[in-house]
């Protein structure tokens, strides 16, 4: 049985938590891997990002329990359902119910007008709302984050660096490769999207071998791998990953949903 001093330590450290690592849309509209996006804790701080369909049922489903009203901020790193289907009720729940105001969003100009995905009466609950912009600099709690480059997605999207007292991650979200893409992101821990195991022309998302060239250049304390398309859930992530750790002589991981990762081992040298 789980002791109240073991919940307290992993509550308290610095780690990366999946709530989803489905990408593409048969893999997200069948739930063949969850699509909850993924809760980051470092140095106190609290975020959520991309909070895709089913992210507060996994976080109250989680193992320890993850309670949304811990959280410092969100961030919605584009305007797709895959990624933004629960950014409302999170808003919510993170707000107790709108009771609370707190917390910070952070979203592309897009996702909050035309055809908003944030709902207006929503935006009242929180402390404030950021618009992502490109090199753009923000704080949340103790972190900083920032959006080097707008991606390649056709919508709004921008990729992060969060940057903690001993180190940061990089989110490579949805985007076509490009060059000087892989500069940009040059944190500790590499988080990749990999909807697809080949290149398509015609399909804005990273295939696996694009991946591996990042990952070879930026060589990253960890690398990991999320957002799965049908075929690369097809073809095993897992061996995917271990063969590129082999070639690349970086450690690479692929996501599973409910995976927990310590980060400080790679952020502390
Ligand atoms: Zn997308």
């Amino acid at each position: 049985m789980r002791t109240p001093a073991k919940d307290m330590k992993e509550s308290t450290m610095n780690r990366l938590k999946f709530l989803g690592t489905a990408g593409a849309r048969f893999v997200v509209t069948k739930q063949l891997r969850a699509s909850g996006g993924m809760w980051l804790t470092l140095d106190g701080t609290n975020l959520f990002i991309d909070p895709g369909p089913g992210a507060l049922v996994r976080c109250l489903s989680s193992k320890p329990k993850l309670n949304p009203m811990d959280l410092d901020g969100i961030i919605l790193t584009h305007r797709h359902i895959d990624h933004s289907n629960d950014i409302n009720i999170m808003i919510e729940a993170m707000t107790n119910g709108g009771f609370k105001k707190k917390g910070l969003v952070f979203a592309p100009r897009d996702a909050l007008e035309g055809d908003p995905v944030i709902l207006k009466y929503i935006r009242t609950q929180v402390e404030q709302i950021e618009i992502l912009h490109e090199k753009g600099t923000y704080r949340v709690g103790t972190l900083t984050i920032s959006t080097p480059l707008q991606l390649h997605h056709g919508v709004e999207t921008y990729g992060l660096n969060i940057s903690g007292k001993h180190g940061s991650l990089s989110l490579i979200t949805d985007t076509n490769y490009f060059e000087g893409l892989a500069s940009a992101f040059r944190g500790d821990i590499l988080i990749l999207n990999v909807v697809m195991l080949e290149d398509r022309s015609d399909i804005e998302h990273l295939c696996i071998p694009e991946a591996a060239m990042i990952i070879d250049e930026n060589k990253p304390k960890l690398a990991i791998l999320t957002h799965f398309g049908m075929n690369v859930v097809k073809a095993k992530p897992w061996e995917i990953a271990e063969n590129l750790t082999k070639k690349l002589g970086v450690p690479v991981i692929a996501a599973q949903d409910g995976m927990s990762i310590d980060i400080d081992r790679y952020l502390i040298s």
